[in-house]
């Protein structure tokens, strides 16, 4: 009897428990992408549920965004601070290495990029992409 009423009671506890979980906002760690630190990131399905979780963690002090991954095609958050608003169509620039270069929306958005990377040292030049509506940066004054 004494034996029943235990695992009753621990069943009890496991439904509860599961009831939490799943109340609470479910995150997924992403196998494909990763932070800079090499932590995976938490991804979600939907730009809504991304959205939510970046106003949740915004309550704390750092502003997040969602941004939908071109890579996972799912959508991950991260600090404002260090989200662009980059160009959809993007061009055929290619740098020295001949990496596609980054096209950016508006010059604002390319000098947020230059004042972050200047803050590690790192001087960046603004250029305007010569093939459609956008700023690309460079590391040489020349490019
Ligand atoms: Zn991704
Ligand atoms: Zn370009």
């Amino acid at each position: 009897m004494i034996y029943r009423a235990f695992r009753n009671n621990l069943e009890t506890r496991e439904v509860i428990m599961k009831l939490n979980i799943s109340n609470f906002c479910i995150t997924h760690k992403s196998s494909t992408c990763f932070s800079k630190k090499g932590e995976p990131l938490s991804e979600y399905s939907t730009h809504e549920e991304a959205d939510r979780s970046a106003a949740y963690v915004s309550e704390t002090g750092t502003r997040m965004v969602a941004y939908h991954c071109s890579i996972c095609g799912k959508y991950h958050i991260k600090p404002a601070e260090y989200y662009f608003n980059k160009s959809e169509h993007g061009c055929s620039c290619t740098d020295h290495t001949g990496k596609s270069k980054c096209l950016y929306a508006d010059r604002a958005e390319a000098e947020r990029m230059v004042l972050l990377r200047g803050k590690s040292g790192i001087k960046l030049y603004i250029y305007k992409c010569p093939s459609t509506n956008g700023y690309h940066l460079t590391s040489s004054s020349g490019y």
